[in-house]
């Protein structure tokens, strides 16, 4: 503490205090993560692991690590501080006006950024959500709140619960199948989604129904003013099986984000991720052989898929059939990393994970997540009061709400 000056406390989270403070020799403002250390030694462990997982993650779009401490039995993590508030106040603030589709690209070109990072880097953020994602004054935009709270957690809860903000949990959460880095990809859906309509995608006054929603992947469709690219990007992000959502490094290469980065990052960042967008733009010949051969390992729903992305296709322009047709293929590099991410994070009994994995979204809604449904008596009552909380936008409320007993935490960092 020696060194700053509390201004005020930001807010409250389950894991400590978020302070603003500031840094006299520097003379500038930070946050502080005071987070209170578990009394367990291996608590402590995985706290002290946690913040150095966060002095990793330098990017322009992720919020910066600047130190961290421990006294009096509180961990503490300085931050850099993000002036311009988060995208949930934005979207609150908007009163039913949409925004313009070249800011949404702009804020959502960033956060691919940032996701595409943390993911090269194997780790998975787990809560992604409007609310912590953090605004500068000078048009920034920042992933923040590394889920220091998840593994500070008591270690049975930290075991035995997964926290996390219901509308951003994807389904494969509620079919007790292991995160990974696409159900990061489908929170991300989420807040591309509440930018363009202002509205969660998938929004029920009972935890069955927002249950249910989410793991049919219904939501209403965009409004018209927004282009081709939206809709289909967030089609793509919300493919119920993970393995079809497209990874951060391809949505970074659609060619209306690709202009976008240049503008974002510096020039040393920018040309590295040129070089990244060569690699994943395949020549055509070599395309069409390592699409042949991704398809022949999954299952026959793919034909179906490839048959409606065909008729789809037909409607647009050959550069955007192009576009659409290199989105939903990840390259080798990133089938090889989410490989390696099953294969650890696979289920305790589960030899092969990856037909497992296939059967179980062949189905419509898995016997699990009925099961679940029929079982679990919170799940028939409504949100609790505190749980509707509303927001501006008629939102229940953003609270974090640890669910359901069988749903471990699996992620592997
Ligand atoms: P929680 O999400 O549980 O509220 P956080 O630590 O994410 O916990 O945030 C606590 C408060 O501090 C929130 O009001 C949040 O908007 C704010 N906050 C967190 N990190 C930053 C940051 N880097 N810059 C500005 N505000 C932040
Ligand atoms: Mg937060």
């Amino acid at each position: 503490m020696e060194g700053y000056n509390v201004l005020k406390v930001l807010g409250e989270g389950s894991f400590g205090r978020a302070l603003l403070v500031h840094h006299r020799i520097s003379d500038q403002k930070y946050v502080m993560k005071e987070i209170r250390l578990p009394m367990s030694s291996s608590g402590v462990e995985n706290s002290r692991k946690e913040a150095v997982l966060l002095a990793k993650m330098k990017h322009p779009n992720i919020v910066a690590f600047k130190e961290s401490f421990e006294a009096d039995g509180h961990l503490y993590i300085v931050m850099e501080y993000c002036d311009d508030g988060d995208l949930m106040q934005k979207i609150k603030h908007q009163g039913g006006n949409l925004f313009p589709e070249d800011t949404i690209l702009h804020w959502f070109v960033q956060m691919c950024l940032a996701v595409k990072h943390i993911h090269d880097k194997r780790v998975l953020h787990r809560d992604i959500k409007s609310k912590n994602v953090f605004l500068t004054q000078s048009g920034k935009v920042k992933l923040g709140d590394f889920g220091s709270a998840r593994l500070l957690a008591h270690p049975m809860s930290y075991a035995c619960t997964y926290v996390g903000t219901p509308y951003y949990v994807p389904p494969e959460i509620w079919e007790s199948l292991p995160y990974n880095n696409k159900s990061d990809i489908w929170s991300l859906g989420c807040i591309l989604y509440e930018l363009c309509t202002l509205k969660h995608p998938f929004q029920a006054n009972s935890w069955k129904h927002l249950i249910l929603k989410i793991c049919k992947g219904s939501y209403d469709p965009l409004p018209s003013q927004y282009s081709y690219e939206l809709h289909y990007l967030i089609k793509q992000m919300f493919k119920r099986n993970p393995q079809n959502r497209p990874s951060a490094s391809t949505i970074l290469a659609r060619g209306c984000l690709t202009k976008l980065v240049k503008n974002c990052l510096p020039s040393e960042i920018a040309n590295e991720f040129e070089q990244i967008v060569k690699e994943t733009k395949k020549p055509e010949g070599n395309a069409a052989r390592q699409k042949g051969s991704v398809m022949a390992g999954r299952s026959s729903n793919n034909k179906t898929e490839n048959r409606q992305r065909k008729d789809e296709s037909s409607k647009h322009s050959p550069l955007e059939r192009k576009n659409a047709e290199g989105l939903s293929e990840d390259t080798r590099e990133q089938r090889k990393s989410y490989q390696e991410v099953s294969a650890s994070a696979v289920l305790p009994g589960s030899t092969d994970l990856s037909h497992a994995h296939r059967r179980q979204w062949e189905k419509k809604i898995s016997n699990t997540v009925l099961d679940v449904l029929e079982n679990a008596s919170l799940l028939s009552s409504s949100f609790t009061p505190e749980e509707t909380e509303t927001s501006s936008c008629g939102l229940p409320g953003h609270k974090e709400v640890p669910l359901f007993p069988q749903f471990s935490e699996r992620t592997v960092l």
